[in-house]
C-alpha cells in the first residue's frame, strides 16, 4: 500500500502522468473508478486539430504516449490549414474510440512499476500541509510521496438532458464524491464549477451518406508520433471518410421554439460553458443571422456502426434532439443510439498551482487535466505528462522541468493557467502563443527531445535520429540561404525559367523564393545538392529556408525581452498614466508594486504584451527626462 506516486484518475491526464512517473523509476499506482474506461475518449472520436496537434507532437517529443496510441487507433489523418503558413498547420486524426481505450489501458497494465486499481478516492491524507496518501470508497488507504489528481469531469458531476438531471461523471458512470470536499476543506483550495457538453450518436446504417459531402483523409497520411515509421504507416494505414452535413432553417426553428426547455437558458446549468465549442442551441441563439451551421458526421470506430455528429453538441430534451437531427438532410430516418448531454463538474482554480502543477498550499499534491479548468484530451494529456515528470523530479531532488512560452505550446498552456486562471473551459489555440513560428508542429522533436532524453523517456537511438534530422535541416537551409543571397546569374536564370518572366534584380528573386508557390520541386532545381535528403527533410528545409528571417526575428525579440526584464521599475511608478494597460493590469501592478519588469511579469494576469507596453513607456519617459536635464 506504499507508493512513490499515486495518480487519481485514468483519463488522458492520468494515463500520461502515471506512465511518465513509472518510466522515471517510481513505484506508481493509478487509482481509477472504472478500469475498463482507462484512456476513454468521453466526447469526440478525434485527437489533435489546430494547436491541439502541436500539444500532441510536443508530448510525443518528450516521451508521452498519446501520439503513438493515435497512430495505432487512427482511422483518418488530415493536416488542417495545409494552404496556410507552416506555423498554424495542425494534425488531426479520427480515431477508433474502442481501440484507443483498449490500447491505452493495455499500455498502463503492461508498464513496469505501474499498478492499476479500480476504486474511488474519497479523500486525501494531509499532514503538515503535505499530502501523504489517499483514502478510497472501499476503505483502503494508500500512502505516497506525491499524489497527482486527474479527475476530469467527475467531481460532483451532474448530467443534464432537457429537464432530466442525473448525478454522473460521464454518461453511465458514477460521479466522484468526497474528493472535492477534501480539496476544498482539507487543502483549502478554491473549487468552482464549469460545464461542457456532447452531441448525440446515431446508428450509421440509418444515415443517407449519399446526399452528404464526403471528406476523406490525406492521400499521404502523416503519423502523429515522431517514433512511428512514416513509410510503413503510409503503406498500411486504412482510412475512413467523414461526411459534411448542414443544419437548416427548420433545424433552427425547432431549436428556437424549444429554448424554454434548454438547461443552458433556463438557469438549470450554472457553470460556464466552453466559448469555443458551443452547443447548437448556443450557436442558434448567438448567430441569428446564420441560416445554417456545418456538421461533421464522424465514424466512431473502424467498423463504422455509430456516428458522432460533430457541431451538434446539445442538452435539449430527447424528443427535441430527435426532431433536430431528423431535420438535417440525410438524417431524416436517423436512429439515435445515445443522446447528447451537458455535464457540470467541479474544478480547481489553476492559480492555486505552481508552474510544476504542484499546489502552492499542499506540498506533494499535483493537479492535471480538466480539473484545472481545461477542456480537451490533448490539453489534459500534456498537463498529465508534466505533472508526472515534475513529481518524479521532485522525488529525485532535481530541478523541475518548466517549459517556457517561447519553447513549447505546453509552456504557454501551463503559464496561462497558473498565472491567469480561467473562468470558462480553456482550450489551446495557435493565437495564444506569441512565438508561433518557433513552435511549429514539425519542430517539436528538435525543440524538446533533449528533455525527454535527459529524463529517460526518450531512448538513445531516437535522440540520435532527432539530432541527425536537426543537423540535416540546418545544413540544407543554409545551402538554400547561401544560394538566395549569392547574386549569381544562374540562380536568377533558373527562377526566370520557372516563373516564365524576367526577374530584374536579386531582391525580387529572393522574394519569389519566400512565396507560397515556391515548392520543393522548385527548390531542387535551384539547389540540386538538396536531392541527397529525403522528402520529409526537404519539406522542412524549405520551411526553415523560407521563414529563416522571421524565425531569427522572433528569436531576437525573445533575447531582447530577456534583457529588458532586468530593467528596474522606479518606486511609486504611476501605472495609471499608461493608456494601453487594462484596469485589471493596473490594479494588480499597484497592489504588488513590482521592483523590476521580471517581477511584474511574474504577477498572475500580467501578459507579455503588457510588459512590452510598460517597457516602451518607461523608455520614452526616460528620454523626455534626459531632454529636460
Ligand atoms: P477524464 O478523461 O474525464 O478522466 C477522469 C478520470 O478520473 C476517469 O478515469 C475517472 O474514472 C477518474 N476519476 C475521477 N474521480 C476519481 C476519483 N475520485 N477516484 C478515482 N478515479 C477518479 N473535450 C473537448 O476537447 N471538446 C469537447 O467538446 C468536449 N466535450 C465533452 C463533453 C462531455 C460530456 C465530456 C464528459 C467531456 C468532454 N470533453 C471535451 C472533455 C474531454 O473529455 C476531457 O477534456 C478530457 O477527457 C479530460 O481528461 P482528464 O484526464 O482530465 O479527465
Amino acid at each position: 500500500m506504499n507508493y512513490d506516486v499515486i495518480v487519481v484518475g485514468g483519463g488522458h491526464a492520468g494515463v500520461e502522468a502515471s506512465l511518465s512517473s513509472a518510466r522515471m523509476g517510481n513505484k506508481t499506482l493509478m487509482v481509477s473508478m472504472l478500469a475498463e474506461n482507462v484512456g476513454a475518449t468521453s466526447c469526440n472520436p478525434a485527437v489533435g486539430g489546430l494547436a491541439k496537434g502541436h500539444l500532441v507532437r510536443e508530448l510525443d517529443a518528450l516521451g508521452g504516449q498519446m501520439g503513438l496510441i493515435t497512430d495505432e487507433a487512427g482511422i483518418q489523418f488530415r493536416i488542417l490549414n495545409q494552404t496556410k503558413g507552416p506555423a498554424v498547420r495542425g494534425s488531426r486524426a479520427q480515431i477508433d474510440m474502442d481501440k484507443y481505450r483498449v490500447i491505452a489501458r493495455n499500455v498502463v497494465l503492461n508498464t513496469p512499476n505501474l499498478e492499476l486499481v479500480q476504486e474511488m478516492v474519497e479523500s486525501l491524507v494531509i499532514e503538515d500541509k503535505t499530502v501523504v496518501g489517499v483514502k478510497t470508497d472501499l476503505g483502503n488507504e494508500y500512502s505516497a510521496k506525491k499524489v497527482i489528481i486527474t479527475s476530469g469531469t467527475f467531481l460532483n458531476g451532474i448530467i443534464h438532458i432537457g429537464e432530466v438531471q442525473k448525478p454522473a461523471g460521464r454518461f453511465g458512470e458514477e460521479r466522484s464524491v468526497g474528493l472535492s470536499d477534501s480539496l476544498r476543506n482539507d487543502c483549502e483550495l478554491t473549487v468552482e464549477r464549469l460545464k461542457t457538453g456532447t452531441c448525440a450518436r446515431v446508428d450509421s446504417s440509418s444515415i443517407d451518406f449519399s446526399v452528404m459531402e464526403e471528406q476523406g483523409g490525406d492521400e499521404l497520411p502523416s503519423p502523429f508520433s515522431f517514433r512511428t515509421n512514416r513509410e510503413e504507416f503510409r503503406a498500411n494505414k486504412k482510412q475512413l471518410p467523414c461526411y459534411i452535413a448542414y443544419t437548416n432553417e427548420t433545424t433552427h426553428e425547432i431549436i428556437e421554439s424549444n429554448f424554454y426547455r434548454a438547461p443552458l437558458f433556463t438557469g438549470q446549468i450554472e457553470g460556464n460553458s466552453p466559448r469555443y465549442c458551443p452547443s447548437i442551441e448556443d450557436k442558434v441563439d448567438k448567430f441569428r443571422d446564420k441560416d445554417r451551421h456545418h456538421l461533421f458526421i464522424e465514424p466512431q470506430t473502424m467498423d463504422n456502426t455509430e456516428c458522432y455528429i460533430n457541431g451538434m453538441s446539445t442538452s435539449m430534451p430527447p424528443e427535441v434532439q430527435r426532431q433536430m437531427i431528423a431535420s438535417v438532410k440525410g438524417m431524416e430516418n436517423a436512429k439515435i443510439v445515445r443522446y447528447g448531454y451537458a455535464i457540470e463538474y467541479d474544478f480547481v482554480d489553476p492559480r492555486e498551482l505552481r508552474h510544476t502543477l504542484e499546489t502552492k498550499k499542499i506540498s506533494g499534491l499535483y493537479l492535471a487535466g480538466q480539473i484545472n479548468g481545461t477542456t480537451g484530451y490533448e490539453e489534459a494529456a500534456a498537463q498529465g505528462l508534466m505533472a508526472g515528470i515534475n513529481a518524479s523530479l521532485s522525488i529525485q531532488d532535481k530541478e523541475p522541468l518548466i517549459l517556457r512560452r517561447d519553447e513549447a505550446y505546453i509552456g504557454v498552456l501551463i503559464d496561462d493557467l497558473v498565472t491567469k486562471g480561467t473562468k470558462e473551459p480553456y482550450r489551446m489555440f495557435t493565437s495564444r502563443a506569441e512565438y508561433r513560428l518557433l513552435l511549429r508542429e514539425e519542430s517539436a522533436d528538435t525543440r524538446l527531445s533533449r528533455y525527454g532524453h535527459d529524463l529517460g523517456l526518450i531512448n538513445d537511438d531516437l535522440y540520435e535520429a532527432v539530432k541527425l534530422k536537426d543537423t540535416q535541416i540546418k545544413a540544407g537551409a543554409q545551402l538554400l540561404e547561401d544560394t538566395k543571397f549569392t547574386p549569381n546569374k544562374e540562380f536568377i536564370a533558373k527562377l526566370e525559367a520557372m516563373n516564365e518572366q524576367p526577374i530584374k534584380d536579386i531582391s525580387t528573386a529572393q522574394q519569389l523564393v519566400a512565396r507560397k508557390t515556391f515548392d520543393v520541386a522548385k527548390m531542387l532545381q535551384i539547389v540540386p545538392e538538396l536531392a541527397q535528403y529525403n522528402d520529409y527533410i526537404r519539406e522542412e528545409i524549405l520551411v526553415e529556408g523560407k521563414y529563416a528571417r522571421y524565425i531569427d526575428k522572433q528569436s531576437e525579440e525573445i533575447q531582447r525581452m530577456k534583457k529588458y526584464l532586468k530593467v528596474a521599475i522606479p518606486e511609486g511608478f504611476d501605472f495609471k498614466s499608461i493608456s494601453g494597460l487594462s484596469r485589471e493590469v493596473v490594479e494588480k501592478l499597484e497592489a504588488f508594486n513590482p521592483p523590476t519588469l521580471q517581477a511584474a511579469m511574474n504577477i498572475s494576469g500580467i501578459t507579455p504584451a503588457a510588459i512590452e507596453i510598460i517597457h516602451v513607456y518607461m523608455r520614452i519617459a526616460k528620454k523626455k527626462e534626459k531632454m529636460h536635464t
